[in-house]
């Protein structure tokens, strides 16, 4: 008899934001995943970022419970 697969890690969820820099009009897309169930994950979401448009940089302060801040290059607007 075979057991189903017990949900041992956290499931991770694909996400994604519309980035628009205030100041300067860019527009572009940030994508990470993110554990589907924190709750399971310590709290943690743990986000990793996979896509970010070009002209776009994460800022340096990186947590493992929030998204990366992200800046426009061009301006260093902060843009979420
Ligand atoms: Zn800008």
């Amino acid at each position: 008899m075979k057991y189903p697969e017990l949900n041992t890690m956290a499931k991770r969820e694909r996400q994604t934001k519309d980035l628009r820099c205030n100041t300067c009009g860019k527009e572009g897309t940030l994508a990470w995943t993110e554990n589907e169930n924190p709750m399971h994950a310590g709290g943690m979401i743990d986000p990793q970022v996979s896509t970010l448009s070009k002209g776009f940089i994460l800022g340096p302060d990186s947590r493992r419970d929030s998204l990366p801040p992200v800046e426009c290059g061009d301006c260093g607007t902060s843009v979420g």
